[in-house]
Formats: C-alpha cells, sequence, structure tokens
C-alpha cells in the first residue's frame, strides 16, 4: 500500500550536510504494526515526516495506493496528510485552547465534514479510546495517558490509511504505556500503523514487523514486503479552512488570554477615539455654525452707510500697476495719494440708489432698516429760559427700525439697559453711552444737563426732556426770508406751546461687549418712526416749499452752490466714525462752502436719504443673492461712485472657520500619529501570537492546513482585536460625547455639540479592522511560512 524507493533526505546547516535518511527502500503492507527501532539521530522522526507528508524528500519516491506522489504540489500534500495520514507524537500536541471535541474535529474540520457528522464520528472514536466520560474536559485537565488517548483518537477521527506514531509513550509511566500499545495494537488490525521506539522489549511485544535504523539506513526488517505493482485508486479530498472555523479557533485562543486582548484592543482602540471625537465634534460645530449661520448669524444684516470701510483690505496697495510687498528689501521709496486708496469710502446714497434698494425681491429679506439723521428743530430748558439745541456739538442719530419679525429691537439686541428702559413709544429718547460709561463735555453741554461734578448719576438722566418743533411752528416768513419764530436767545414760549412734541430720555444704554453690531457713537439716539414723521411734516412746511422754489439760502440769503458735489454731502462727518449710523448730520457744522439745495433741504429736514441702511437676509442664501444684486448697481460705475457694503456676518464666519480648521488639523494629526502606534503594536502583539502558537501553527499543518488557512488564522484573530478596538473606540467615544458635552456647555454655552454620527461611527468600525488586520498581516504571513516540522518541535 506504501511504497518508499531510495528515499533520500539530508539537512544542510551551513557548510555542513547532514545525512539523515540514505536511499531508504521499504514496502508497508495495508494493515501491520511496523515498529522503527534505531538509537537517537538515526533518521526515525525524519522518516515519519517524510512518509507523513510534513517533509519533502530530496530523492527517491514514495508511492500511495499506486499513486506517486513525485510531482504533488502544496495542496495535494495538504489533502495528502487531512486524508491518509494520522499523527500521534510523544507530546501529545493537542491544542490547549480548545476542547477535546474540538481537537478531534478538526481534521475533520478541514476537510469540510458537516458539524452533525464530525461530531458523532468524534463521539465514536473518543469512546473507542475510552475517553467518553472526559469529551467536555480541556486538554490540560487530563493525565497524559488521556491526553494521548485524545491524540490517538484525533489521529483516527478522518479515518486515514496510515497511523504515524512518533514514541507515542516516550512521556508516560510503563503501565500507561501498555494500555497505549494495547489501543495501538488494536487500531493495527485494520491499518498500517508505523510506531518509531527507542524501547526494543516494546517493539518486540507488540509490533509485527520490526526495522532497525542506523545511521539513515534501515539495516534490518523483521517481516519485509517485496515490491509490487499496484494500480492507482488514489483520490484526495482537498482540505479548506472556512473564515468562521479561523475565527472559531482564534477566538477561543483570545479567551485564554483576554487581558491581553482587552488591553491591546483598548490601545488600539485610542486612535479610534481620537477620530471618532474629532468627527463627532466637528460634526456638531458643523451643525451648530449651520444652525447659527441661518440663526443668529443672518441676523447680522449687509449695511450700507454714508460711509464705509473700503472693500478689500487684504489686497496689497499697488504702484505703478504692480503689488507692493510689505516689508521689502527694495531700495526705493514709493509716493502715494493716500486719498486714492483710502480705508473709508463715501457712498453716495441717491435717489435712485434708494429705489434700486426697493426693488430687492422681497423673499430675499427679513426687512430694512433705516438710520437717519435728520435736522430737527430741538429746544431745551435751561432755568427759566429755553434754546435751540446745537445739534453739530453731539450725536444725534436713530437707531435702527425693527424690521421683519425680528426677535427683538436692534438696541435690546445689541445693547445692554443700565438704567430706565428701552425705548417703546416715538417719543422715547436714549442715552448712548461708551464702554467706559463716558459721554463727551461737549454733548453733555449740548444737551444741557448740568455736569459739575465728576459723576453724573443715571438716575438724573432718566426722564430729561427735549422738545420738538415743528419747521412751521419753528420758522416765520419774514418777506423772503425765513427767521426763527421769536427771540433765539429765549424760546420759552415755543417750548411751552401746546404745539411743541415732548421728547424724553428713557434709558441709558451701553453697547454689549464683543458685540459687532453695536456701532452707535455715544449720545443720544431716536426712533427711525420719530425721524419719517418730522420728514413727512417738514415736506409740507412752508420753509422748505420755498426753498424748493428758491436759488437762494432762504435763511440767509445767499446763493446757493451749483456744483452738485459742492459742499460735500461728507462735510460735517467725523472721520472714524462707524459704518452703521452715527454720523453728525452732513448739514449741521458749518461748512465754509456754500450749500447746494439738495444740502439745504436736508437741513431742514426735508430728505429721505439715510445716514446709513441695513439689510437683514432671512437666510445665509438668501444673504448670497443679495450681494450679488447689490454687486450688480456698481457694475459699470468709478470706483468712487461705488456703494460699498459691510457683510458682518462673513467677517465673523470667516474668523471662526479658521480656528475650526487648525482646531481640526491638529487633532487629526495626534489621532493619526496614535493609528500608527496601534498599527505598529498590532503587529508586535500578532508576531507574539505566532511565536506562542508555533506549536498550534505545526498541529493544524499536520492536519492538513494549508498555508493559506494559517494565514486566515492569524487574520482571524487581529479581525477579533481590531473588531474589538473599533466597538471599544465607538463605545468609549460615545460615552465621551456626554462628559464633552457637558464641557463645551459650560465653556461656550453650545449644547449638545459632540454628536456621533452612526455612519462615522460604522465606517471607523471597519477602518479598526482593516487597520488592524495590516498590522497583523506581516506576522500572518510569516506564520503561514513556518515550516510544519520545525513548528512541531518547538516547544
Ligand atoms: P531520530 O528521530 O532518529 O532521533 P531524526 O530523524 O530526528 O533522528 O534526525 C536525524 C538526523 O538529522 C539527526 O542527525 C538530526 O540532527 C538531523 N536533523 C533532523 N532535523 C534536522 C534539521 N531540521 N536540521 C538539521 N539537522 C536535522
Ligand atoms: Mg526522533
Amino acid at each position: 500500500m506504501l511504497q518508499l524507493k531510495d528515499i533520500t533526505k539530508s539537512y544542510k546547516t551551513g557548510e555542513f550536510t547532514q545525512v539523515a535518511l540514505d536511499k531508504v527502500s521499504l514496502n508497508f503492507r495495508e494493515s501491520e504494526f511496523v515498529a522503527i527501532l534505531g538509537q537517537s539521530g538515526s533518521g526515525k522522526t525524519t522518516l515519519l515526516n517524510v512518509i507523513g507528508g510534513l517533509d519533502q524528500y530530496d530523492s527517491g519516491e514514495l508511492i500511495i495506493n499506486g499513486q506517486s506522489t513525485k510531482n504533488f504540489q502544496d495542496g495535494e500534500w495538504d489533502a495528502y496528510r487531512n486524508n491518509s495520514v494520522g499523527f500521534i507524537f510523544q507530546s501529545y500536541n493537542l491544542i490547549s485552547h480548545l476542547s477535546i471535541v474540538d481537537n478531534v474535529e478538526m481534521g475533520m474540520t478541514l476537510s469540510g465534514v458537516p458539524a452533525a457528522e464530525k461530531n458523532k464520528k468524534a463521539m465514536e472514536v473518543l469512546e473507542k479510546v475510552g475517553l467518553k466520560d472526559h469529551v467536555h474536559k480541556k486538554p490540560n485537565q487530563l493525565s497524559g495517558g488521556q491526553m494521548q488517548r485524545v491524540a490517538i483518537a484525533r489521529a483516527l477521527a478522518n479515518n486515514p490509511d496510515i497511523i504515524l506514531a512518533d514514541e507515542p509513550t516516550g512521556a508516560l509511566d510503563s503501565e500507561t504505556s501498555e494500555q497505549i500499545m494495547d489501543l495501538i495494537k488494536t487500531i493495527a488490525e485494520d491499518k498500517l500503523v508505523i510506531m518509531v521506539t527507542h524501547n526494543p522489549e516494546l517493539a518486540e511485544q507488540y509490533a509485527d514487523r520490526v526495522i532497525k535504523f542506523s545511521d539513515g539506513k534501515a539495516v534490518s526488517d523483521s517481516n519485509p514486503l517485496a515490491n509490487q505493482k499496484l494500480t492507482s485508486n488514489y483520490k484526495l479530498k482537498k482540505t479548506s479552512m472556512s473564515f468562521l472555523t479561523a475565527l472559531k479557533l482564534s477566538g477561543k485562543n483570545i479567551a485564554t488570554k483576554k487581558w491581553r486582548t482587552g488591553l491591546t484592543a483598548f490601545a488600539s482602540s485610542i486612535g479610534i477615539i481620537g477620530i471618532a471625537l474629532i468627527l463627532s465634534l466637528s460634526n456638531g460645530f458643523d451643525k451648530q455654525i449651520s444652525s447659527y449661520e441661518t440663526g443668529a448669524l443672518s441676523t447680522f444684516p449687509i449695511t450700507i452707510s454714508q460711509t464705509a470701510m473700503n472693500v478689500d483690505m487684504t489686497q496689497n496697495p499697488s504702484f505703478g500697476g504692480t503689488d507692493l510687498t510689505a516689508y521689502t528689501e527694495e531700495k526705493a521709496l514709493f509716493p502715494y495719494d493716500p486719498t486714492e486708496n483710502s480705508i473709508l469710502h463715501n457712498n453716495v446714497l441717491s435717489t435712485e440708489y434708494m429705489d434700486y434698494l426697493e426693488k430687492i425681491d422681497p423673499a430675499l429679506i427679513d426687512g430694512i432698516s433705516y438710520t437717519r439723521t435728520v435736522n430737527m428743530n430741538m429746544l431745551k430748558l435751561d432755568g427759566d429760559k429755553a434754546t435751540t439745541l446745537n445739534k453739530g456739538n453731539l450725536s444725534f442719530s436713530s437707531y435702527p427700525s425693527k424690521h421683519g419679525d425680528a426677535a427683538g429691537s436692534y438696541l435690546e439686541q445689541y445693547y445692554d439697559l443700565l438704567e430706565g428702559s428701552f425705548p417703546t413709544e416715538m417719543t422715547d429718547l436714549v442715552l448712548i453711552v461708551d464702554e467706559y460709561n463716558r459721554l463727551d463735555n461737549a454733548s453733555l453741554d449740548a444737551l444741557g444737563i448740568k455736569h459739575d461734578t465728576d459723576r453724573v448719576d443715571f438716575n438724573d438722566l432718566i426722564g430729561y426732556e427735549l422738545k420738538l418743533i415743528k419747521n412751521d411752528d419753528y420758522y416765520v416768513k419774514n418777506g423772503e426770508q425765513f427767521t426763527v419764530n421769536g427771540n433765539v436767545s429765549n424760546l420759552i414760549d415755543m417750548y411751552n406751546s401746546d404745539k411743541a412734541t415732548t421728547l424724553k430720555i428713557v434709558g441709558v444704554i451701553r453697547g454689549q461687549e464683543e458685540s459687532k453690531m453695536s456701532t452707535l457713537p455715544a449720545g443720544v439716539a431716536y426712533s427711525d418712526e420719530l425721524a419719517t414723521y418730522f420728514i413727512e411734516d417738514a415736506k409740507n412746511s412752508e420753509i422748505v416749499k420755498a426753498q424748493q422754489e428758491a436759488d437762494y439760502n432762504v435763511i440767509t440769503g445767499e446763493l446757493l452752490s451749483q456744483d452738485a458735489t459742492g459742499g460735500s454731502a461728507m462735510a460735517g462727518m467725523r472721520p472714524g466714525a462707524m459704518p452703521a449710523g452715527g454720523m453728525a448730520s452732513a448739514m449741521s457744522a458749518g461748512s465754509n462752502v456754500a450749500p447746494t439745495k439738495d444740502e439745504m433741504l436736508a437741513t431742514l429736514g426735508a430728505t429721505e436719504i439715510p445716514a446709513s441702511i441695513s439689510l437683514y437676509p432671512v437666510d445665509f442664501g438668501a444673504k448670497e443673492k443679495i450681494t450679488t444684486y447689490l454687486d450688480e448697481w456698481n457694475k459699470d460705475l468709478e470706483t468712487e461712485n461705488k456703494v460699498v457694503y459691510t457683510d458682518m456676518a462673513a467677517i465673523v464666519t470667516r474668523i471662526s472657520g479658521g480656528i475650526m480648521d487648525g482646531i481640526t488639523m491638529v487633532l487629526v494629526a495626534f489621532a493619526a500619529i496614535s493609528l500608527v502606534v496601534s498599527l505598529i503594536m498590532i503587529g508586535i502583539i500578532t508576531y507574539i501570537s505566532v511565536m506562542e502558537r508555533t506549536k498550534e501553527i505545526g498541529v493544524l499543518r499536520a492536519l492538513g492546513a494549508r498555508k493559506k488557512d494559517i494565514t486566515r488564522v492569524f487574520n482571524a484573530e487581529t479581525f477579533i482585536i481590531g473588531a474589538c478596538s473599533g466597538l471599544l473606540g465607538i463605545g468609549v467615544t460615545y460615552l465621551l460625547t456626554f462628559p464633552v458635552n457637558a464641557i463645551l456647555y459650560n465653556l461656550t454655552e453650545l449644547s449638545n455639540v459632540a454628536q456621533l454620527n452612526p455612519i462615522h461611527a460604522l465606517s471607523l468600525g471597519i477602518i479598526s479592522v482593516v487597520l488592524t488586520m495590516i498590522g497583523g498581516f506581516i506576522p500572518a504571513k510569516m506564520a503561514a511560512k513556518k515550516d510544519p516540522v520545525t513548528a512541531l518541535r518547538s516547544e
């Protein structure tokens, strides 16, 4: 049945060649008990390994059932070991983390025998070897003799033709040895058993045939068999380990080292935790920002003021067409005209432009609010006298009207109320102080507020009254000109007249810290309703009608300037005034150039051109459409005629966006480092595991496992670790989002910032598995390459 013809096998160690088998020719019967005797080092084990297909012979021929093995490929050798051979080792070589039944079933598992059949077969052979009552124990709960019985059962389980036993009783006491020998003897009744022993008595007592070995040669044979010619009827059933089997095998192995696996998984999950946290944070921040954008930020209006910051301040100045560089090394001076590149730009808010604004698609805006600087006639009381308020010394302008269905008024949104209340009536005024609660002396003098002491109590300011006088009550016609109706130094009658409108300071307010929107300068602010109320009346007043007809100033009698740009619309402007409102009246300060008619009409309160306009977009998308619409107006205009707008929200988001990007990058770098570390760590851990499981690799190979299957076993192990670390990482991240959110809430008042996206969680789980498998890939390949003979020899 089994024929060896001139089998030679030698080992090379450096220069030295050790001949282990020297032209061995032997024939074996289908069923006989052959004992191989010989001194240590005579080549007995090598013979068994060659017969068992664990080791390859150098020359000669090995024929099984008439089939030459000369041209066997790796897969055929694997199948041969699995189908035709059963190994019994001196040191049992059971897989310690598998149960006895699993050990016995392993050969059948590799050749794909169905579970039920496998189990039935395993129980059968275990009963045969006398271990029926011990099947649920682990190998290390058995005695040496019992372990060897398990090994015998395993060898028998797949019903092979040949049983190879290498000193099976070498580690057992004599009584147990005899029992094992009896068992092997019964097996040999219908199988070929080749047993190596160094014990001649045992050989004589049990074997049918004794072959003596010396120096790699068979020197005697008690019952040789003549050479026969056999016809081949040999069929091999290919082996393969399913990934599920590999998982089960590695799972059971891992179960024996829970702590190490747990710690490894934890350590390698740190990278996953890092990335998952970053993702959940940036995910949350993105959500927060977009809701902030559509919410809070869209309440930031696009502002168009009579003065605006110049459009692109980031742009470098240029000289003769080429851009200048900052801190240049160039040895040249570049003369320039500061007005050309001035930061402040004067917007010409013409009636046409106002009409253009009115035509914005109403679906895009929540509302438009106006800040006006109307030259109203205002009286203050000074003891028992009343005089005209000199607004040239005082910031006196309207605050933006409440727009659309905004949550609160402009003042409520961006200002802190220090005393009194926010205005509710058209006639309510507010006093605005700067961040140090200051207001300049000139303003206080202009208002007529006594301030001999260092401080003025807020309480003394609340309820302070001024009177608003309509044009027709204030001016009286005197020939071709108009004069103030009464004695300019004491207008107490006008003050006390019931035609005067009483205005009252109802509150003291201050711009909120860090609010970019509280741009009204310190001074007095009135409602837009009051402004339009005065304007509507003024337009129909006698003096305005007269001024519209006349080509001279109806108050002074001077001729008006014809030049449209004459008295500069910006004449009274204080440099550096903030864009949203806050300009002193364009006409108030005595400009030494004669005013134009338009300017004169404005002085008389008959103009609707606002100091500043705020457009409130419905959302971010609308904001873009609005700016496109505004840009359209400027398209073909000269720089000085362009109307420049300020988009506060764009400035805010640009800043926050940059910070976010920076933070994300730093965190990602950290997480990436920890992922690389865990990759290396997994490699080391798998390498250690391969070292520890070397014996198991040998056993699996002896049972017919392919190289591929060994790779699969370790891939399964890294898969489990990867899956564990992925799950752990995601679980820990999920739990971490709670304290992280609590901390962020305390710091920023933003709630639920960290949110783990399930899709991110899933992909990170997969990434964790893939990365750990990459880390374990090289060690797994190394495991597959291990020589089964060396693996079995290892301790
Ligand atoms: P036995 O089992 O009879 O004690 P072996 O078959 O194990 O002997 O060894 C036969 C000879 O081959 C010995 O001299 C041994 O040193 C040598 N040998 C066995 N395996 C190797 C190997 N992997 N590398 C080098 N020499 C080996
Ligand atoms: Mg040996």
